[in-house]
């Protein structure tokens, strides 16, 4: 499975696709899905122009599942536009009234816990940087409700390894997972993988139970640690504060005072806006926040040396916006913290990211009522 930072691979991705059988088999680990994510999450691709594009090659009636899924993520960031950074913190009350480890054990980081759904799913999470929506979901619970992992302690590790990591679409899927966005905790059993991922079948282990005794463990149990059978604990790779091979400035870059600069961030990789000359940045606050795998941030600055010409610059973008207060700064607005804060200051214009759904118009904390705000999903798209 190869993920390279390039428009001819979405090319391919896109070409790839078929929705009738999406439909089908989405939740099937080898089922037709897109795997679009990673150029999703870093803009090479716009929403709207990618349901455009389908909507010229497929029947209506044929999009509306992978419609639906698309409106999930559009959902997601309507929730980080409306309550911001709150969505990093517990929306609402956890099933379980202990107290959740606040880091990841070392088992389950070494692919060692004994139950095979999980392990495969860590490997290749560290392996590949992309994992099916049902192993996130199986990975998420097994820590939350078997482990009892604080969420947010499993989202930040998760999502430093995802190619197409997005604060939105993973942190508040961690917390529908846990129960503290969602009614009820999600919950799952040997049976339930055994469906959908024949070749993970983890038979005789904690997770082969009845759901009512897996929502009472969720409950009322601490932590059931690893199976008494394990397999060899394998290297978990490091999360990196920095872009190996990059090397750090405190100096920001300075431009001449009338100049138009383009920036190019991890999250506008689709094309350079009109400027006169264009940069590429890493600020270096948020990487520290949110540490990255290797493999995530060679994908990041690929892109951005093939936009560019130049290696990116790692450093402060508040400062190196502030240091050039006669130049006019263009880019593409994220609401990642720290990026966010220097895309405010006047001389910077930040285009805003194209949404394929309207903005319902009131805060909606559920995917349900966002969708009955927005309407049928398949007309308005
Ligand atoms: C615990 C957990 C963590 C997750 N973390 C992320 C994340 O960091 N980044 C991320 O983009 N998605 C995340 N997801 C959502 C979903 O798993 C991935 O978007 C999807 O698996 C990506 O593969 P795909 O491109 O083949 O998806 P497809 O099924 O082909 O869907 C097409 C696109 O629709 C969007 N999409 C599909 N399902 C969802 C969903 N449930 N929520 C939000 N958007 C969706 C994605 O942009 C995806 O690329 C997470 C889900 C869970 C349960």
């Amino acid at each position: 499975m190869r993920f390279d930072p390039t428009p001819e691979a979405l090319a391919e991705r896109l070409a790839a696709i078929d929705p009738a059988q999406y439909a089908r088999t989405r939740n099937f680990v080898d089922g037709a899905v897109t795997r679009l994510s990673p150029w999703i999450t870093h803009g090479f691709i716009e929403l709207p122009h990618l349901v455009e594009s389908l909507k010229a090659r497929f029947p209506p009636e044929s999009l509306h599942k992978l419609l639906e899924e698309l409106a999930w993520r559009e959902f997601f960031h309507h929730v980080w536009r409306t309550r911001g950074t709150a969505i990093l913190k517990d929306l609402g009350p956890a099933p379980w009234k202990g107290d959740y480890a606040q880091e990841v054990p070392g088992d389950v980081l070494t692919a060692s816990t004994g139950v095979p759904a999980i392990d495969a799913t860590v490997r290749q999470l560290h392996g590949t940087g992309w994992i099916h929506n049902h192993p996130r979901l199986w990975l998420a619970s097994y820590l939350v409700h078997v482990r009892k992992v604080h969420w947010r302690a499993g989202a930040d590790w998760m999502v430093g390894h995802l190619l197409d990591g997005d604060l939105a679409s993973n942190h508040l899927s961690w917390q529908w997972v846990a129960g503290t966005f969602s009614t009820k905790p999600y919950l799952f059993n040997a049976e339930n993988v055994a469906k959908y991922a024949p070749a993970l079948a983890s038979p005789g282990t904690i997770i082969d139970a009845t759901y009512e005794a897996l929502g009472l463990r969720a409950a009322t149990q601490p932590d059931a640690g690893p199976e008494p059978r394990r397999p060899d604990p394998t290297e978990a790779p490091p999360l990196h504060p920095e872009a190996p091979g990059i090397r750090r400035s405190a100096i920001p870059p300075r431009f001449a005072s009338g100049k138009c600069v383009a920036l190019i961030h991890p999250w506008c990789l689709g094309e350079v806006p009109p400027a006169d000359e264009c940069l590429a940045v890493f600020h270096a606050p948020f990487h520290e926040r949110y540490r990255w795998s290797e493999r995530r941030f060679a994908f990041v600055a690929a892109r951005m040396r093939s936009m560019t010409g130049q290696e990116p610059w790692f450093g402060d973008v508040k400062a190196l916006v502030k240091m050039n207060k006669g130049v006019r700064f263009v880019t593409i607005a994220t609401m990642n913290t720290g990026y966010a804060k220097a895309f405010e200051e006047p001389h910077v214009v930040a285009g805003s990211v194209k949404r394929f759904l309207p903005d319902p118009g009131e805060p909606c904390g559920s995917f349900s009522r966002f969708r009955k705000i927005v309407g049928g999903l398949a007309q308005n798209a």
